[in-house]
């Protein structure tokens, strides 16, 4: 029999929940809005009751190995305690491992979320054939996570692949972190829609405008689309989200193109390069989390 565990994306909107076997195989997934729930102990309440619900459903298939939780935050991995989060206000310093243990009962292991995602892409995703890499995490925010022969890479107070916070604006906006012009400002899907926003204003992006006028949400997702349907306003400020990103690079042998700005990526990520590209260096397009 196969070990099996659960591992949670503890978002500021939605908790994503998955049961997993030991060889990786994904058993079973579910979503839940916690959007609307005001206190951080009333999401602890729903993600334990998720948490037993799916491993009572599979505790037939083998030990049940314990919870695996990725948080969108700065944190102290050996206490698991969330030191700081923009997108989870109101859980600074909070012990969340301790939350979840104390109704649980059972191994619970905290990590910063994209050091989570870029852990199970080295296991079994993108990154499985090679030893070191950088992901970036692009949504509310801009996450990182540094796999250096093969182990997170933490650094100097766990922030090594916080590459979201270094400042690439100069007279940038101010950042959740407190900081002002931080690539998370720049890139993010929320710096996205700000700038969008900010295009509209001046009259600029038509198809946007139209798009928009019957209350339909202003999306990062439908300024892509827009851009990619030819609209000159969108695709320069797209070009220019690109270019924010262009701290991007992962090794791998085969490259995946994005199908707008793929080739602009990967010109970037060989002109940024500090050495020549190497046979097997490339910038690849993950997908994303569902
Ligand atoms: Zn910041």
């Amino acid at each position: 029999m196969k070990r099996f565990a659960i591992g949670v994306d503890l978002g500021g909107t939605n908790l994503r929940i998955a049961a997993i076997d030991e060889s990786g195989q994904l058993l079973e997934k579910v979503s839940i809005a916690v959007g609307t729930l005001a206190h951080r102990e009333a999401v602890i309440e729903e993600l334990c009751r998720a948490v037993r619900t799916l491993s009572a459903s599979h505790a037939a298939r083998g030990p049940f190995a314990g919870v695996g939780v990725g948080v969108p935050g700065i944190l102290y991995v050996e206490s698991g305690t969330l030191r700081k989060s923009p997108n989870l206000p109101g859980w600074e310093n909070f012990a969340v491992r301790d939350a979840i243990v104390s109704r649980l009962k059972v191994n619970v292991v905290l990590d910063n979320d994209a050091n989570a995602a870029a852990l199970g892409e080295k296991w079994l995703g993108a990154g499985r054939d090679v030893s070191s890499l950088c992901l970036l995490t692009l949504g509310t925010g801009v996450g990182g996570g540094l796999v250096l022969d093969g182990k997170i890479w933490r650094g100097f107070l766990g922030m090594a692949g916080e590459v979201g916070h270094i400042p690439v604006a100069e007279n940038g906006v101010r950042c959740g972190c407190g900081s002002l012009g931080c690539l998370e400002t720049e890139a993010s899907a929320t710096a996205v829609v700000r700038k969008a926003k900010e295009l509209m204003a001046t009259g600029a992006s038509r198809p946007l405008i139209e798009a928009t006028k019957d209350d339909s949400p202003l999306t990062a997702h439908l300024v892509y689309q827009t851009a990619q349907g030819g609209d000159a306003a969108c695709r320069k400020m797209a070009a220019h989200h690109v270019d924010a990103q262009q701290s991007i690079l992962l090794r791998r042998r085969r490259s995946h193109r994005g199908r707008l700005f793929g080739s602009r990526c990967q010109r970037l990520f060989a002109q940024h390069m500090a050495a020549r590209p190497q046979r097997g260096d490339r910038l690849i397009g993950m997908g994303h989390g569902g």
